[in-house]
């Protein structure tokens, strides 16, 4: 599990010239809020916590609604995968207009050239990632049985239901991306990913979430989790 401290706010990962160790608290810049570094523990904290602990979300972006008894609903705000479609579309408008300068001062054929062809399927991919983060809308259901996970999107939507009796681990996954940056060198970047690992596969959910709502609905799907269990010895 992360040790990175994040905004009590609005769930931004603090950088290492906004904490202050020794007076406990983290100065955070995207919102300008000031967050007691040691309240993140009662989040990251990984023993199973009662769920009257965890009935409030973190933030705003993330919305916790009671569906019935011993059922819920967790909502992420589209403002967060909004954001990332957005740089998406920037990146790729970008894309599309070098490949279109190289063709116009080298020889215009060239943009329309077979040698372009894996360019031209790079751009569109990415402009159909942006659309697709753009649209998009994940909820999470959780009852005393199983979870599902929606994603309401133009390409490849998602609606799956996981049982209880096949879940492996509720947990975030930490994934590495290592590229190329500017000067030649290369660059590693880490992404934390909410995972349902399970008997058929894995799958992740709440990708575009800041670090302390993803930390949030990992500790709340872990408390009902593991309520059903103690109370179901089937699932086990
Ligand atoms: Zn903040």
């Amino acid at each position: 599990m992360s040790n990175i401290p994040f905004c009590n706010n609005c769930g931004s990962e603090l950088q290492a010239d906004q904490i202050d160790i020794a007076n406990d608290t983290g100065h955070c810049l995207k919102c300008n809020t000031t967050t007691k570094l040691s309240s993140n523990f009662e989040i990251l904290d990984e023993s199973i916590q009662p769920l009257e602990k965890l009935t409030n979300p973190p933030t705003k972006s993330i919305t916790l609604a009671k569906t019935g008894e011993n059922s819920y609903e967790i909502r992420l705000s589209r403002s967060r995968s909004r954001a990332s479609g957005i740089a998406l579309l920037v990146f790729s408008a970008i894309w599309f207009s070098f490949l279109f300068f190289l063709g116009v001062f080298t020889d215009l054929e060239l943009f329309f050239s077979l040698y372009m062809i894996p360019f031209w399927i790079v751009g569109t991919g990415l402009v159909m990632y942006g659309i697709n983060l753009i649209t998009e809308i994940q909820k999470i259901a959780i009852n005393y049985d199983s979870i599902t996970i929606s994603k309401q999107r133009l390409i490849k939507p998602v609606n799956l239901s996981i049982n209880f009796k096949d879940i492996i681990s509720i947990t975030i996954e930490i994934s590495r991306s290592d590229s190329v940056d500017s000067n030649g060198g290369t660059s590693t970047s880490y992404h934390e990913f909410p995972t349902i690992t399970y008997k058929n596969g894995r799958k992740t959910f709440f990708e575009t979430a800041k670090l302390g709502e993803k930390h949030w609905v990992i500790g709340f799907l872990n408390s009902i989790y593991s309520n059903a269990k103690k109370l179901n010895k089937d699932i086990v």
